[in-house]
């Protein structure tokens, strides 16, 4: 017996958690409950997170949620529940199985069946964000490598276990050497202890597309955090239906299974609304619990059911679907026939070790990091370059010279384009000249002699290498 923290959530959550839960406990699910409350009402009641801290208890101490999706009240103020559940709980891995049902329901990819694992914590979703001068925004992109290493491997040990043969890696690391290159090194290195499966990585546009295209061409795809919350839409919605994909949330610790779809309010208490995806939610978590066989006889099960044309309204379609069943109907339709599998369908059969543990991960010994010079950012109303290197230069020190500046990433100084738009924020790199070394005391004196002479800095980015590697981008065109 596993206990588990389940939310019914807002909308139609209630509605598809309980055909759920009666479908999952009719296979033989070994589950003792436990409810708690989240979403709106608890939103409403003054909490701007969501959740109640008694709650989180109940998560923490059983370590598997299943959770319905639920309402986010308009309006500023309330943080999303999902991000702040994956990000506090370090449900780092986001799973995403994309499998088309064809003939039985309508797709231009009939042979379609694919997983998307996508980082879930860190990249642009750090949510750091600044206004740094009058004209511009940043967003801070982090990628870690222990952030890597663990999304890389879990993709591989993933294949693994449900006999999978390839895993993609789609990045952007023409353009971000330093963050998606980071991602994609450690896919490399991480693919060579899995030499049982196929590896290959594309640049994300022509990846994107192709996927969009000839989704057949890929089987597991591990991505960052950004790219995996778009694609997985793109390759749930083009199976059919984005009503029909769960999503796993996977920890060290927790983990999290849930519908890919939102509460649809307007749908509420009438019977109407398709459970599938939060079934599909259920059946991964029965797997990651070790509950193999009851996972594998409820997919089958439900696979028999579409198969034969029992369909709730949003993927009934005349002349494919037999029956237009509600809720509750096709949840008892997926218990008639617990114990059947699909004649037409690929009958599933996991492998008994579905639960998938990674080594834990260890630091590695520190590298030699030397300071090489400073990126200097300030705002600047002028127009010319050439007039800004004059006024920064006064805050060169006796080794540590002026050597380039940038606006939004490229050079205008020295020998800039008097065609490229520039904005209000520049970045100026000093480095130290010849083999004289700089410290940080040297950048503080920088900076000092900058508010002496009334420029506007708005931050500094210190350039390292590491083990002699440069660790940081040269300006566009330089
Ligand atoms: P939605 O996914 O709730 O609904 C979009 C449309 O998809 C619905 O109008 C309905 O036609 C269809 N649909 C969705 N689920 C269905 C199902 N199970 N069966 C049949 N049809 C289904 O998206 P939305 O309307 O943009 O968002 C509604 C609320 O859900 C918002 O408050 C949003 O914040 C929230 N939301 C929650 C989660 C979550 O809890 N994981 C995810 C996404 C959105």
């Amino acid at each position: 017996m596993k206990k588990i923290t389940v939310a019914k959530g807002d909308g139609i959550g209630p509605e598809i958690m309980d055909a759920t839960l009666r479908i999952i406990l009719a296979a033989g699910a070994q589950l003792e409950i436990e409810e708690i409350e989240v979403g709106e009402k608890v939103y409403l009641a003054g909490n701007p997170s969501g959740i109640a801290k008694e709650s989180w208890d109940s998560i923490r101490t059983n370590k598997v949620f299943l959770k319905a999706p639920i309402t986010t009240p308009q309006g500023g103020g309330y943080k999303s529940l999902n991000v702040t559940t994956r990000k506090f709980l370090g449900l780092y891995s986001n799973v995403r199985p994309c499998m088309s049902l064809h003939p039985f329901i309508r797709t231009k990819h009939p042979v379609m069946d694919l997983v998307i694992i996508r980082e879930n914590e860190e990249d642009l979703y750090a949510g750091i964000e600044h206004q740094q001068t009058d004209e511009v925004v940043q967003c801070l992109k982090l990628i870690s490598r222990p952030g890597c290493e663990k999304i890389v491997r879990y993709a591989f040990e993933y294949a693994r276990h449900y006999g999978r043969k390839k895993v993609t890696c789609f990045t952007k690391d023409n353009i971000m050497k330093q963050t998606d290159g980071l991602f994609h090194q450690v896919f490399d290195e991480i693919a060579r202890e899995y030499p049982d499966i196929v590896n290959e990585h594309w640049i994300i546009d022509i990846g994107a597309a192709k996927m969009a295209d000839t989704p057949e061409a890929f089987d597991v795809i591990v991505m960052p955090n950004l790219y995996g919350d778009v694609l997985s839409d793109v390759a749930a919605q083009i199976t059919g239906s984005v009503g029909l994909a769960g999503s796993a949330n996977i920890g060290e610790q927790c983990a999290m299974f849930e519908a890919i779809h939102g509460s649809a309010p307007r749908m509420t208490g009438q019977n109407t609304a398709n459970p599938s995806g939060l079934l599909q939610g259920a059946i991964m978590m029965l797997n990651h619990i070790g509950q193999t066989p009851v996972a594998e006889k409820v997919q089958n099960a439900w696979l028999t059911t579409i198969e034969k044309g029992l369909h709730t309204k949003d993927i009934f379609k005349e002349g494919i679907s037999t029956k237009k069943l509600g809720t509750r109907e096709f949840a008892d339709a997926v218990i008639a026939h617990l114990g059947q599998v699909p004649s037409v369908l690929k009958a599933v059969s996991y492998d008994k070790n579905t639960v998938i543990s990674l080594p834990k991960y260890e630091r590695k010994a520190l590298l030699k990091k030397e300071l090489v010079g400073v990126d200097v950012f300030v705002q600047w109303n002028g127009m010319n370059p050439n007039e800004l290197a004059d006024t920064i230069r006064k805050i060169e020190t006796d080794g540590i010279k002026l050597t380039m500046i940038t606006n939004r990433g490229i050079k205008v100084w020295p020998e800039g384009f008097h065609e490229t738009f520039c904005t209000d924020h520049w970045r100026c790199r000093f480095k130290p000249l010849g083999d004289a070394r700089m410290t940080k005391m040297d950048i503080i004196q920088m900076l000092t002699r900058a508010e002496n002479s009334n420029l506007d800095t708005i931050k500094t980015e210190n350039l390292y290498t590491f083990d002699g590697r440069q660790a940081y981008s040269m300006g566009q065109g330089q």
